[in-house]
């Protein structure tokens, strides 16, 4: 059932435009003598945006039920009924209702400026009762396609949120994906350059996984990925920290604002995180449990560095973390006293 808010601050014609309405089928009407009290009705039907700090519309309670249509009088003493349509208009929750302006005859000249201020069509007075009828139609029909439309858009925008997280996470680990990290590690190495701050990564690789698959299966692989997976987030600590799959069992650490000695006690954490799930490896030739090689690499980013520069570093830190014995960490530069890589 449509409801319709009657603005007029005569009462002889909001009874008339009433009992017209009544006539037309409609049961669910609200009559009231003035702009401003009709403003303050209409925005207490639903909660005005700014109750929310956190910037979320909040959804309207059950029995809010907003207005679909306003019949506005033009000439009314405190706020005429042009100047109230405009500021509907203006208002977010409003705006969507359509408004009917209704003219003394003698008024025709100002129904441009009551188009400009929003209203989508006029009624002249003395009101006629089939043209009242059309018009109104034509506005609830209106509204309520535009009712579906913003509906719609909702849910499309619920579905690109959705689809928008899900494509940034890894499908087997649910930590981030490769994609959400490569985003991220562009912004931080752009922000590390403009504060000049050290920005580190930690290539995590479980060793000897291809026998683990061999020996326990590959489902049971997933299960061990998962569980590495958990560890290597459980050791990110700031906000801007983010762990993620690299690719296949190789995950990254990316630590922005952490120096050389402080990524190594990340890395230290990790190491220590995955022993502590205790996860049987009797075919691993290091340790009789699933353990995991790092290497770790810090960079001051200058104006005419790569950041490709520190993935091949830790990457290079890693390999050399394998070829040592596995189960250990390497960081890059660590023994020169180079430290963090810098501009030439
Ligand atoms: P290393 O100690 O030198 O790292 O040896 P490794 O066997 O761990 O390394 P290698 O790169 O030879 O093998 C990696 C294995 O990881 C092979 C591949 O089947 C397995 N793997 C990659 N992605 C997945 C996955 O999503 N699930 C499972 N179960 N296994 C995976
Ligand atoms: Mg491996
Ligand atoms: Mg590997």
């Amino acid at each position: 059932m449509h409801r319709i808010l009657i603005v007029d601050d005569s009462p002889v014609a909001a009874l008339q435009l009433e009992h017209c309405l009544a006539k037309s089928g409609h049961t669910n009407m609200a009559v009231v003598d003035d702009a401003r009290k009709a403003l303050q009705i209409l925005a207490d039907t639903c909660p005005s945006p700014d109750v929310s700090p956190g910037g979320d519309t909040p959804r309207p309670p059950q029995d809010c039920r907003q207005f679909d249509l306003v019949l506005m009088d033009i000439n009314m003493p405190e706020l005429d009924g042009i100047a109230a349509t405009r500021l509907m208009k203006e208002h977010p929750h409003l705006q969507d209702i359509p408004v009917i302006l209704i003219s003394a005859s003698d008024e025709k000249d100002v129904l441009e400026d009551g188009f400009n201020a929003g209203a989508i069509d006029f009624i002249t007075k003395p009101i006629n009762l089939m043209e009242l009828r059309a018009r109104v139609k034509a506005a609830l029909r209106l509204k309520e396609e535009t009712d579906r439309r913003k509906a719609r858009e909702r849910e499309l925008e619920a579905l690109k949120d959705k689809f928008e997280l899900l494509s940034n996470l890894d499908g087997l680990t649910g930590i981030a994906n490769r994609r959400r990290f490569d985003k991220a590690f562009d912004a931080e190495w752009l922000r590390a350059r403009r504060e000049q701050r050290p920005i580190s990564l930690l290539m995590i690789d479980i060793d000897h996984f291809k026998k683990y698959n061999d020996t326990y299966g590959h489902l049971q692989g997933d299960v061990c990925l998962r569980a590495v997976a958990k560890a290597v987030a459980g050791s990110m600590h700031r906000p801007a920290d983010l762990a993620a799959r690299f690719g296949g069992e190789e995950f990254v650490a990316l630590l922005p604002n952490t120096d050389l000695p402080g990524a190594r006690a990340i890395a230290q954490q990790v190491q220590q995180l995955v022993e502590e799930l205790e996860l049987e490896h009797k075919s691993s030739e290091v340790s009789p449990l699933v353990t995991v090689s790092v290497g770790g690499a810090c960079a001051l980013p200058g104006q005419d560095m790569d950041s490709d520069a520190l993935i091949h570093a830790a990457d290079t830190a890693l390999y050399a973390a394998k070829h040592a014995g596995r189960n250990r960490i390497v960081m890059h530069g660590e023994h020169a006293a180079e430290g963090c890589l810098r501009p030439q």
